[in-house]
């Protein structure tokens, strides 16, 4: 695998994030670097967060969703990212593949503000049904500026991924980052997200990011999948 080198990548970078704290975990780091070095990160949340603390009283779905809003504005200032660059679509957690056409029109009209030179999103294949729904509304998006680059980051491949979720021979270019420089801001990044580790008690069915998950997120190395945009099918 190659070593990715942040200042090779085009900018303004995008991020696209399914759910609030998918970039920080996937790619908190390259993002930290890219800042640090001076280039333009933009930020694009694409569902509203609101299904992960489905019965819980204290949070009720417009509380939440306003909460994991304000922690992913906070956990992409720990990034270098201001809340001036951010964006978010709003869509239902959940449910992304049920509204394809309100993503990618969204994506686009972002995309328009500051025309991307690099996207960064959830991998085609990253087994989170949001994640896998975001992937052709996001390239119909991207296609409208030619040249830009695309590498996916993966949230949940590692863990919950069958061999056939992993990109194929041929499928990608795979290239890491060493993230040891920016650890700090990574963890302070997640960290921010603290509906998703354990602040909402009164649901039995809320969701927390799991341990493991975390510590691989912290441990050292991104992973990213570079996929030529050209030869990515065009969705129906
Ligand atoms: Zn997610």
């Amino acid at each position: 695998m190659s070593a990715l080198v942040p200042g090779t990548l085009p900018g303004p970078v995008w991020v696209a994030a399914p759910h609030p704290d998918d970039e920080a975990l996937g790619c908190g780091g390259l993002i930290a670097a890219l800042t640090g070095a001076g280039q333009e990160v933009w930020a694009l949340l694409l569902s509203d967060g609101g299904l992960s603390h489905p019965t819980s009283r204290t949070y009720p779905r417009e509380r939440l969703a306003g909460a994991r809003l304000a922690e992913w504005r906070a956990g992409l200032a720990e990034l270098g990212v201001p809340a001036a660059r951010t964006r978010a679509l709003g869509l239902p957690d959940g449910a992304l593949g049920a509204c394809p056409d309100a993503l990618a029109r969204g994506a686009l009209a972002a995309f328009r503000e500051a025309p991307p030179g690099t996207l960064l999103l959830p991998w085609a294949r990253d087994p989170h049904p949001d994640h896998r729904a975001a992937w052709a509304p996001l390239l119909s998006a991207a296609r409208a500026f030619p040249a830009v680059r695309v590498l996916a980051y993966t949230v949940w491949l590692e863990e919950r991924g069958d061999p056939g979720d992993h990109p194929q021979p041929g499928e990608a270019r795979s290239l890491t980052l060493d993230v040891g420089p920016w650890l700090g801001r990574k963890r302070r990044a997640i960290l921010a997200h603290r509906t998703q580790l354990g602040l909402i008690t009164d649901d039995p069915h809320g969701f927390t990011l799991p341990p493991g998950l975390v510590k691989r997120a912290l441990g050292g190395t991104e992973t990213y999948h570079e996929v030529p945009l050209s030869t990515q099918e065009v969705p129906a």
